[in-house]
């Protein structure tokens, strides 16, 4: 007979399990980039992962790869008129949710929201790209204010530095309005037409031309150097809105570099786009991104609502923490450990396992049958600080013993006194 195979499924193509201990750093990863949207007004907000098709084509963008190429749609049940798909994106969701329960008529504005959750696009995987992946967002919606930008962006600043990341540049463009951007998208399109380009790329220089100016072959960008640059079309208005941008960024300490090429993948975005890229992390090396989206609500059927955001990645956080080799204070999943050396003994550790728990004390106890030697060792592998072990003999005179993991100093402690000793370490 041959030997059965442990698990005959893998995880899908393009998606990973999250383990122990990796999982706590990804916990405390999306904990502290939410952080600072949270201590400046943003309300959580969770929207179902999947959505009517429509409000990603139309809010996303038709011409966009993301809705062209990736997008997970759902075989829908047959009486179903509706066509859903896996989300690829969190704002299009947040602005429909927001809308569809008049958030931006009950209060003041801007409705500020921050959400956390995974998003689905089917790219071809490699490191850092991911057909699951896990972004925290946030956003501000109904305001039209260079101040709600600068915001954000240092939000996302504070959120990776408080991480202890330092490697990553702010890139930051503006893409102008509505006013301004038609005059720069017919110029860009002359200077295209004179391009030597393949054709799927002359198709998307019809569809969106800005797109063109993000393709990442080093043979397009040759092409590129001299094509006119947005920053030399803008409106005095958006000149205006992106030097108070600016200003205030750089009153916060906040570093930016120009970059006139920035138009990131999505149709909505309007003036202020910026990308925080980090500098170890090859070729996925944006660890998150956003920008003022004026436009999106009228696009999925809204009122005119100005707003911004952005959305960080957590996986490529968690990537860049490891190439900056920062490593998290992560308290220990456990304090205490307790092993038990005979049945009687671990009734009564259970007891006390409980009651350290009720606490607040992080305690554990070893299960099943298993030697002090094995009992040890997993005492060891949990990162106790403390281990109570006790047998029938330590019982009989009213003690367990306390063994310190660190020094390896053992003591007995009276049984009674065990818990408010405990207490008192401050575990
Ligand atoms: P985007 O919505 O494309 O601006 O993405 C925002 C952030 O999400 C990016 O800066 C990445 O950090 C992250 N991200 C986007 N797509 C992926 C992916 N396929 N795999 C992993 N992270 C991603």
């Amino acid at each position: 007979m041959t030997e059965e195979k442990l698990s005959t499924f893998t995880a899908p193509k393009g998606t990973y399990d999250l383990l122990p201990p990796t999982s706590a750093i990804f916990l405390a990863v999306r904990e502290a980039i939410s952080a600072p949207a949270r201590r400046a007004g943003y309300g959580y907000i969770e929207t179902p992962v999947f959505e009517d098709v429509k409000l990603f084509s139309r809010g996303v963008g038709e011409s966009t790869d993301i809705v062209t190429k990736e997008m997970f749609t759902l075989a829908r049940r047959p009486e179903s008129s509706e066509s859903l798909a896996l989300r690829p994106e969190g704002t299009a969701s947040v602005v429909r949710a927001a809308l569809e329960a008049n958030l931006h008529k009950l209060g003041n504005l801007p409705v500020k929201l921050w959400y956390s959750g995974n998003f689905y696009r089917y790219e071809r995987p490699q490191k850092g790209r991911y057909r699951q992946f896990s972004q925290v967002g946030a956003e501000a919606i109904g305001a039209e204010d260079p101040a709600l930008d600068a915001e954000l962006i240092i939000l996302a600043d504070d959120a990776f530095r408080s991480l202890g990341l330092s490697d990553y540049s702010l890139l930051l463009n503006s893409l102008g309005d509505k006013q301004c951007r038609p005059v720069y998208r017919a110029a860009l399109v002359e200077f295209l037409a004179g391009l030597d380009l393949d054709e799927e790329t002359r198709r998307r220089a019809e569809i969106n031309p800005l797109r063109v100016l993000d393709d990442k072959r080093a043979e397009v960008q040759a092409q590129l150097v001299d094509a006119p640059r947005l920053r030399d079309y803008l409106c005095e208005d958006c000149k205006a809105y992106d030097e108070k941008v600016r200003e205030l960024l750089t009153l916060a300490g906040v570093a930016f570099t120009d970059d006139p090429k920035l138009v990131r993948g999505l149709d909505y975005y309007t003036r202020t786009t910026f990308e925080f890229v980090h500098n170890r992390l090859g070729a996925q090396s944006a660890i998150g991104g956003g920008g003022r989206y004026d436009g999106l609500s009228e696009m999925i059927g809204g009122p005119a609502l100005p707003s911004v955001g952005w959305a960080l990645g957590v996986d490529r956080t968690y990537l860049a923490l490891e190439a900056e080799g920062v490593v998290l204070d992560l308290p220990a999943s456990t304090a205490v450990y307790a092993v038990a050396l005979s049945e009687e003994a671990k009734t009564v550790l259970f007891a006390r396992t409980v009651e350290l728990r009720r606490l607040g004390v992080a305690t554990d106890l070893a299960f099943g049958v298993k030697g002090i030697k094995n009992a040890m060792k997993s005492a060891d592998r949990s990162g106790a600080r403390f281990a109570v072990i006790a047998g029938d003999r330590d019982l009989a005179e009213g003690v367990v013993q306390l063994k310190d993991m660190e020094s390896g100093e053992q003591t007995p402690v009276a049984l009674e006194a065990l818990v408010t000793t405990l207490k008192e370490k401050q575990l």
